[in-house]
């Protein structure tokens, strides 16, 4: 691991512009809230981005007809906020609690590896990942990581 001080946003423009192609293929409309005044944190870029891919990829999957992915970023006192917002097919209530096991699927041709490691690469920042869904509506995962620390 090798852990640096970077900017999310950055970070989420990079992924981003390396994704638009499949994004538009796929009909997928992206529209970035970026907090500009968005404090840096302490990352292994490397595993920030794979998180960021995953959670993209799985919007696109979950909207097959296309729709509308929200991705925003905010501050708090202590943390940075990333959310990835869709208008896919959602998830129920009992397929909440297993999503983020290794090799669960509910895909032809998935792995059912993406939310694990992207769980275990949160895990390792110190910081959190939690899903909120409605069935036919649409997803919202939310990513909480710490705020780099001042050195006074
Ligand atoms: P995979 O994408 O290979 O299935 P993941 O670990 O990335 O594996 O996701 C596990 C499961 O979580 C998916 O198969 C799907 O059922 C569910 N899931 C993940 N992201 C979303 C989403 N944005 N909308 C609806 N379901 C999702
Ligand atoms: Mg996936």
């Amino acid at each position: 691991v090798s852990i640096k001080e970077c900017s999310v946003n950055d970070l989420l423009k990079g992924v981003l512009s390396f994704s638009a192609a499949m994004l538009r293929k796929e009909n997928v409309t992206v529209h970035l809230h970026l907090d500009e005044s968005l404090p840096k944190i302490m990352a292994d870029t490397e595993k920030l981005k794979q998180v960021f891919v995953n959670l993209i990829v799985n919007a696109a999957e979950a909207m097959p007809s296309g729709g509308t992915l929200d991705i925003k970023t905010e501050q708090s006192e202590n943390l940075v906020t990333v959310t990835f917002s869709d208008t896919g097919e959602g998830i129920d209530l009992e397929e909440k609690s297993k999503i983020f096991d290794p090799f669960y699927t509910t895909k032809k041709a998935g792995t059912g590896l993406g939310l694990s490691i992207s769980y275990q690469n949160i895990k390792l920042h110190e910081g959190t990942i939690e899903v909120s869904s409605t069935r036919n509506k649409g997803t919202t995962f939310t990513i909480r990581l710490p705020r780099k620390k001042h050195i006074s």
